[in-house]
C-alpha cells in the first residue's frame, strides 16, 4: 500500500495551528500528555490480554520510554502498549475526539472571545496535537498489540499528514518530536537535555503507575555506559496520606484522569476500612463538559484494584446524577476480571456507591458554607444535572436539596437557597412559592406574578425543564409545600381575613355568576372552570392549570419528548 496523504479535519487544523502558532508560555505540557497517553495504552493492553488470554502480545514489561537525541533534535516517547491499526491511526489522530463537530466550533469561538489564545488552550483536551507547540514535525509508529502490519503518521501540523504501512514495528507506539530550533536566550526549554525531562516528568507524571525510564550517563563519567533510570515514583496519591501529597500532584492525576488542562475545583479524599476496604479519591471540575447531557457521556470513575487498573469510567460507582464527578476508586477485595454487569448487582459496591454518594454531597455542603464562591461556581456548572437527583434519588433528596440553589425574587442576581427562603418567609404563609417558565424575564412578566409582587411575597424563578419534574416530585421542603403558581387555587387573601375574604368572594361570585357561566360555555372546548381569582392586580385574566395537570412548560417538554 502507497503512502496517504490525507487532510486533517476542519476543527483539527484549527487546533493545530493553534498549537503552532502558541503564545501558551507552559508548552512543557507536551510531555505530560504523551505520557500520560502512553499510560492509558499500557492500561487498555493490560486489560485486553486479561480478558482475553489468547492475544498474541508482551505483556512481561509494559512501560514508557522516553529517548532524547541532542544531535538531532528529537525527544521520543515510546511505549509497548496496546498500539494502533492504521484505521485507528487516522481516525484517532487526524480528528479531534469527542467532541461534536456544531458544539466544538461554537465553544472555539466563544473562549476566544472570553479568553483569548491561552485560556481557549486550556478548554480543550488537546492531548497528541500539544507537541506541535514545540515540535514542527512529529511521527508516529505504531503496531497494535496481536496485529502484524505497523504504521507510520507523519506530520508537519500543516493541512495534511501521510500515513503508510510498516513491516518492522514494535509493539506499541513511539511518538517523535523533531523539536523546533533551539532558543540560545532561553536554555530553560531545552527538551534534550535529560535534567529538563527528569524535572518534567517528576512534576506531572510521578503517579503514573508504569515506569517511565529514560537512558542517562551516569555522572561525572561521560563514557560510562547508559543505563535506563525510572524517573517516576510510581506511587498511587491515593493510598498516601494527605500531608504526603501536594495540591499539585493531586491536580496532576486529575487532569490526566480527566483528560482535562485545568485544576479540578475540588478533591476529596476518602478511605473506607473495615469489612469492604477502599480507597477514593475523586475530583469535582471546575467546569462542565459540553456533552455532560448527551446520550453517550463517558460517566463515572476510574476502578483499580490493589493499585491494578481495571476500568475507565465505572458507572456504577456513583449514581448518573453525579456523572461529572471524576477520580479513582481502589478496592482491596474485587476480583481482578470484574465485568460491568457483575459490578451493577454486587452488594458492596452498591455500599460504596451510597458512601461516596454521601461523601461527594457533604463535600459541596462544606464548601457553600467555608467558600461561597467557589460553591457557586460549582453550582453554576453542575446544578442542573444535581437536580436531576432530586427525582432519582430519594434518599438523598434532603442532602441534595440542603445545596441547591435558585433564582428568587429575593434578589436580581444573587440565588437563594430554600433555607434562606424559608427563613424570610411572611407571617401567616405556609407554602413555598415558585414558578416556571423560559426565562427569568418572562417568568417576571407573567400575569401569574402580580398579586405576589403587590404583596412582596418571594417567589422562586425556576428555568429549567427540570425544575418542574423535581418540584412536583418533592412536593415539600422542611414541611412547607412547594406550589407553583401555575398551578390550583392559590387564595392569598384567606391567610389575611379568612372569613371576611371568604365571604366577600362568596358574595362576588354569586353576583358574577351570569358571567362566569357564559364564559364557561363560550370556552368550553379549551377550558374547565372560570372562577373569579385574587391573585391579578393589572391583567384582566389568565389560565391556571388544575393542581394535578401539567404545567404548560411541561406539556411543552414532554411533546418535545414524543410523549
Ligand atoms: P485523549 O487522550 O484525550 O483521548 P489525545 O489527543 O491525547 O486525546 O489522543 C487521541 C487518541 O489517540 C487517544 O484517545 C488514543 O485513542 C490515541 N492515542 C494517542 N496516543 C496513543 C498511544 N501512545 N497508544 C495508543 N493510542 C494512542
Ligand atoms: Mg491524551
Amino acid at each position: 500500500m502507497p503512502t496517504e496523504t490525507l487532510e486533517f479535519q476542519v476543527e483539527a487544523r484549527q487546533l493545530l495551528q493553534l498549537m503552532i502558532h502558541s503564545v501558551y508560555s507552559n508548552k512543557e505540557v507536551f510531555l505530560r500528555e504523551l505520557v500520560s497517553n502512553a499510560s492509558d495504552a499500557l492500561d487498555k493492553l493490560r486489560l485486553e490480554k486479561l480478558r482475553d488470554d489468547t492475544l498474541d502480545a508482551d505483556v512481561s514489561d509494559l512501560h514508557i520510554e522516553i529517548d532524547v537525541d541532542d544531535d538531532a533534535r528529537t525527544l521520543t516517547v515510546r511505549d509497548n502498549g496496546i498500539g494502533m491499526s492504521y484505521d485507528e491511526v487516522g481516525r484517532l489522530i487526524g480528528t479531534i475526539a469527542n467532541s461534536g463537530t456544531a458544539q466544538f466550533m461554537k465553544e472555539l469561538r466563544e473562549a476566544k472571545d472570553a479568553a483569548g489564545e491561552e485560556g481557549l488552550i486550556g478548554q480543550f483536551g488537546v492531548g497528541f496535537y500539544s507537541g506541535f507547540m514545540v515540535a514542527d514535525e512529529v511521527t508516529l509508529v505504531t503496531r497494535r498489540a496481536g496485529e502484524s502490519q505497523g504504521t507510520r503518521w507523519t506530520s508537519r501540523g500543516e493541512d495534511t499528514y501521510t500515513l503508510e504501512p510498516v513491516d518492522e514495528a514494535p509493539q506499541g507506539t513511539s511518538v517523535t518530536l523533531h523539536l523546533k530550533p533551539a532558543d540560545p536566550e532561553n536554555q530553560l526549554h531545552d527538551y534534550t537535555s535529560p535534567w529538563k525531562i527528569r524535572e518534567i516528568v517528576k512534576r506531572y507524571s510521578d503517579f503514573i503507575t508504569w515506569p517511565i525510564r529514560m537512558e542517562t550517563e551516569s555522572s561525572g563519567d561521560e563514557d560510562a555506559a547508559r543505563r535506563p533510570e525510572t524517573l517516576n515514583s510510581m506511587k498511587a496519591l491515593w493510598a498516601r496520606s494527605r500531608d504526603e501529597v501536594s495540591d499539585d500532584e493531586y491536580h496532576e492525576l486529575y487532569k490526566h484522569i480527566a483528560h482535562d488542562w485545568r485544576d479540578p475545583l475540588e478533591t476529596i479524599r476518602l478511605q473506607a476500612e473495615g469489612t469492604f476496604e477502599f480507597q477514593a479519591l475523586l475530583f469535582l471540575p471546575a467546569h462542565a463538559p459540553h456533552d455532560l447531557f448527551t446520550r453517550d457521556f463517558k460517566r463515572g470513575v476510574q476502578l483499580y484494584v490493589k493499585r491494578v487498573f481495571i476500568m475507565d469510567d465505572c458507572e456504577a460507582l456513583l449514581p448518573p446524577y453525579l456523572r461529572f464527578v471524576k477520580g479513582v476508586v481502589d478496592a482491596a477485595d474485587l476480583s481482578l476480571n470484574v465485568s460491568r454487569e457483575i459490578l451493577q448487582q454486587d452488594r458492596h459496591i452498591e455500599m460504596m456507591r451510597r458512601r461516596l454518594t454521601k461523601k461527594v454531597l457533604s463535600t459541596v455542603k462544606d464548601m457553600m458554607a467555608k467558600d461561597p464562591d467557589r460553591y457557586a461556581v460549582f453550582w453554576r456548572e453542575f446544578g442542573t444535572v444535581l437536580k436531576e437527583g432530586l427525582v432519582t434519588d430519594p434518599e438523598n433528596r434532603d442532602a441534595i436539596l440542603a445545596v441547591a440553589s435558585f433564582a428568587s425574587t429575593h434578589h436580581d442576581t444573587e440565588p437563594t437557597t430554600l433555607k434562606s427562603y424559608v427563613e424570610r418567609m411572611k407571617d401567616g404563609q405556609d407554602d413555598i412559592y415558585y414558578l416556571t417558565g423560559e426565562s427569568r424575564q418572562s417568568i417576571g412578566n407573567s400575569p401569574h406574578m402580580e398579586a405576589f409582587r403587590d404583596r412582596g411575597i418571594e417567589v422562586l424563578l425556576l428555568t429549567n425543564p427540570v425544575d418542574e419534574v423535581w418540584a412536583d416530585v418533592v412536593g415539600e421542603y422542611d414541611g412547607k409545600k412547594l406550589r407553583s403558581l401555575a398551578k390550583g387555587q392559590i387564595d392569598l387573601d384567606a391567610k389575611d381575613d379568612a372569613t371576611t375574604a371568604g365571604e366577600a368572594r362568596q358574595k362576588k361570585s354569586e353576583e358574577y355568576a351570569g358571567l362566569l357561566g357564559w364564559m364557561k360555555e363560550q370556552l368550553e372546548e379549551d377550558i374547565k372552570e372560570v372562577r373569579l381569582s385574587s391573585r391579578l392586580s393589572v391583567s384582566p385574566a389568565c389560565v391556571v392549570s388544575d393542581g394535578n395537570d401539567l404545567t404548560p412548560a411541561l406539556e411543552d417538554m414532554y411533546r418535545a419528548m414524543g410523549q
